[in-house]
């Protein structure tokens, strides 16, 4: 059995065996295991101090670059003030100062944060506030939600029943009930090969229409979609697509969601994407790149007559009975405010929106290599599908990777046989080189 040996740390454990690796085939990796052990700037470094160039801002969440000094320092100095504090009845300062903060870079009226820890207790918190938000105006008959083919909302039984990943869900019993999904919008035929939004596929949306009728607007709560579908390989929304979306869901009085967990905090080189596509939604959930990974969190945004509706009945009685121990924890505040004043100094939201097109144009170039079926990419993103090989799905993919790590140097997430590229905001151009050449190298060597 391979051992995690070379780590700083004397009490690191003597073998991989204990350890059950989330989303990772847990036997091929304890046989030749990929360990990380520091990370600066770009680069991560293995327990024996090899550089691993980072294409992937680790799982689409350290946006501002490894161990900058400025965030260590703050969540340093946090630790040593105030450990933790509730915020269920009692509350501390930083909670209220970065909801103002995050509240100000949000769009509209999206004034009121809601705090947790993930992705996905953002996105059940997001589906729960919308149930509840009809219950409280007496509209209790609100009930079905809607996602959408190839929709990830994370994990939560709320979030893989409104997601569209068939191996998240269908190992797991009966998931919501009241549930539908929009089409995805992918279509490889009238898509392949595009640069941003792609021109078709902007009438998918009227999908909604079809489950309006089928089961009448006064049961459905809330549609959640992500504006870029990215754990399924990048698929950004076609042209008009969430425009109309929220033109159908106001009509019907249905509740929006943005899925940003991904795409906020500078992703698409706009604080949140609906700035980018000029959409106000009623909720926007967000994690990963608030505190640019450093410290778990996440939360939901939310418009304010949303908030305003539970403002009712008796002032001391609590409006929304729902919660976590660790919500807006005072580590992942102090985390997440000095993550984004980096953002802010250094402007990174506008540097992403400036790399775009050569980002863009530097993927493009892998078209042409074997078995590259399509790429796509939108602001600091990329995906880049792979023909499976005999040996089934995922099989070609899982190469990629173990040559991408132990030979080329680089990180690479892997969506079954899609590579998905979406580094740091603070790369340069030459690492945007880097990366394509490191990339080629290793869908050469899986070929
Ligand atoms: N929603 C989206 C759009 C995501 O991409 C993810 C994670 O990748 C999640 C939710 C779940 O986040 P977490 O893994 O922090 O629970």
């Amino acid at each position: 059995m391979p051992t995690a040996d070379g780590a700083a740390h004397a009490d690191v454990p003597n073998d991989l065996n204990a350890f059950w690796l989330p989303f990772t085939p847990n036997r091929a990796f304890k046989k030749r295991p990929r360990l990380i052990s520091r990370s600066k700037d770009m680069h991560y470094y293995t327990p024996e101090g090899r550089p691993i160039l980072d294409a992937t801002a680790a799982l689409w969440c350290c946006n501002a670059g490894h161990n900058r000094d400025s965030i260590v320092k703050a969540i340093q100095r946090q630790a040593a003030e105030l450990d933790f504090a509730p915020n269920f009845q009692f509350a501390h300062p930083l909670a209220f100062q970065l909801s103002s903060r995050i509240a100000d870079l949000a769009p509209g009226d999206l004034d009121h944060v809601f705090f947790c820890n993930s992705g996905s207790e953002a996105c059940d918190s997001a589906l729960k506030i919308a149930l509840a938000y009809h219950n409280v105006r007496g509209n209790g008959s609100r009930i079905r939600l809607v996602g959408r083919e190839r929709g990830y909302h994370g994990t939560g039984f709320g979030g893989i029943s409104v997601g569209g990943m068939p191996n998240n869900r269908r190992f797991f019993g009966s998931l919501l009930a009241g549930v539908d999904h929009l089409p995805s919008t992918y279509n490889r035929e009238h898509q392949a090969f595009t640069k941003g939004e792609p021109e078709w596929g902007g009438h998918l949306a009227d999908a909604l229409e079809g489950i309006v009728g089928l089961h009448d607007a006064s049961t459905i709560a809330a549609v959640i979609v992500e504006p870029m579908a990215g754990s399924t390989g990048v698929l950004p929304a076609p042209k008009g697509y969430l425009q109309r979306l929220r033109e159908i869901c106001t009509k019907y009085g249905i509740l929006l969601i943005f899925d940003e967990v991904i795409t906020g905090f500078g992703r698409l080189g706009f604080a949140f994407a609906a700035e980018r596509y000029g959409v106000v939604p009623d909720m926007i959930t967000f994690a990963k790149g608030v505190t640019s990974g450093t410290v778990p969190m996440g939360g939901v945004i939310v418009r304010k007559p949303v908030y305003d509706a539970f403002m009712q009945g008796p002032e001391h009685a609590i409006e929304l009975f729902h919660g976590y121990t660790y919500s807006g924890h005072p580590l992942a505040c102090a985390a997440a405010l000095a993550t984004l004043d980096v953002y802010r100094d250094e402007n990174q939201f506008e540097r992403v929106k400036g790399l775009e097109p050569k980002w863009c144009d530097a993927i493009m170039s892998l078209r042409g290599l074997p078995n590259v079926l399509d790429i796509r990419c939108v602001g600091l993103t990329g995906a880049v599908d792979l023909a499976p090989n005999a040996d089934g799905p995922g099989e070609r993919g899982y190469k990629v990777l173990e040559h991408s790590f132990h030979e080329a140097g680089i990180m690479l997430r892997m969506s079954g046989d899609t590579i998905e590229l979406t580094p740091p905001f603070i790369i340069s151009e030459a690492q945007i080189g880097e990366i394509m050449d490191k990339t080629a190298e290793s869908i050469k060597a899986a070929a």
